[in-house]
């Protein structure tokens, strides 16, 4: 009898044991069968954007500009390029169009000047880069990435990032390479209601604005991820205000763990909920898949603080994620096989 009950017993630990290597061998190759070998996304910025505001030309203008740029870091990728290589010449071509807030485009501060800021972050080893308050650099995504690279520190600004940057041998351009009608006429415009509207805050005309911050997330071939951003932050800025876009965890975060993360929207709202560092988090330590993550923070923790905005994203295995609480964001996916997916409103 006791001999029939440990045979009994030896033989369902057995059949248990047997049971759990099969769903533990089920669970790790879902885990590891990945979306996509390699990928990225981009943003050219979120918020109050309607089809009824844009003609179908400047449609067809950000359609196109944002194909290019997509194009652009999937053929790095395809080549075998580094992550951090697709972020950074995808950018490029953003921050060189006068159709987003960055470089080329980047919306004036209230002094009349274009104060740049960016930043660059590599998952794989957790290094990063940023410059906040630059206006005489073509392209500030690359002092990002020269900070990260050739300095001992991960975030310089104005003047000094200036000089450092060009002793770096990056393109300085003179001031007035900045200028856009477009973008002048929204600093007349928001002085001129902030002038009406007397109260101190920059609610007055952070509001209607639409935010138009640039960014780029990667995985490359060899299952490293990248993250920048770049911008010219709001429209009407004081004081050398600084947004999420060159802090690391706000508006930039990469981690080879979890994902690559760049966002776009209120930045005073994305520094203080930490917005790209607890997408991450949440996969980290809670085990929240990257879709899950995106929309608790977007969706819940952001939007609850009174913050407008999206990121962008993409994880270890290639899942490729857009989430925004604003009727629109500028973007565009782009997976494995080379298949482009641009959109601007919610739908
Ligand atoms: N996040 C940027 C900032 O606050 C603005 C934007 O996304 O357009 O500076």
């Amino acid at each position: 009898m006791k001999k029939s009950a440990l045979i009994l017993f030896l033989f369902a630990f057995l059949l248990i044991s047997c049971a759990d290597t099969t769903s533990q061998k089920e669970t790790t190759t879902t885990d590891e069968s990945p979306t996509n070998s390699f990928g990225l996304v981009i943003h050219g910025g979120a918020g109050t954007i309607l089809k009824k505001n844009l003609t179908p030309e400047l449609e067809a203008q950000y359609k196109e500009t944002l194909e290019k740029a997509a194009k652009k870091g999937y053929d790095i990728l395809k080549n075998g390029g580094t992550s951090l290589d697709a972020v950074e010449q995808t950018i490029h071509i953003l921050e060189n169009s006068p159709l987003f807030n960055a470089g080329k485009g980047a919306v004036f501060a209230n002094n009349g000047k274009n104060e740049l800021d960016a930043s660059i972050m590599e998952g794989k080893t957790l290094n990063a880069g940023a410059v906040a308050g630059v206006t005489n650099l073509k392209n500030p995504i690359s002092a990002a990435r020269k900070v990260m690279e050739n300095s001992d520190h991960v975030l310089l600004a104005r003047k000094g990032a200036e000089e450092f940057s060009a002793a770096q041998g990056l393109e300085v351009v003179d001031t007035s390479y900045f200028f856009t009608e477009n973008r002048y006429n929204s600093l007349l415009k928001a002085k001129n209601k902030n002038e009406k509207d007397k109260a101190a805050s920059l609610d007055p005309y952070i509001k209607d604005y639409k935010y138009g911050t640039v960014g780029c997330v990667a995985l490359d071939k060899n299952g490293n991820l990248a993250a920048g951003t770049s911008t010219g932050g709001m429209t009407n800025k004081k004081w050398s205000r600084i947004g999420d876009s060159p802090i690391i965890g706000a508006g930039t975060y990469a981690n080879n763990k979890t994902c690559a993360v760049s966002g776009t929207g209120h930045g005073e709202y994305f520094i203080r909920a930490n917005v790209a560092y607890d997408i991450s988090a949440l996969m980290e330590y809670k085990g929240l898949s990257l879709q899950e993550a995106s929309k608790e923070v977007i969706q819940n923790k952001l939007k609850n603080m009174g913050g407008d905005g999206g990121i962008i994203a993409i994880d270890a295995k290639g899942n490729l994620v857009a989430e925004f609480n604003t009727p629109g964001m500028y973007r565009a996916m782009v997976d494995e096989n080379g298949t482009v997916t641009v959109g601007i409103y919610k739908e």
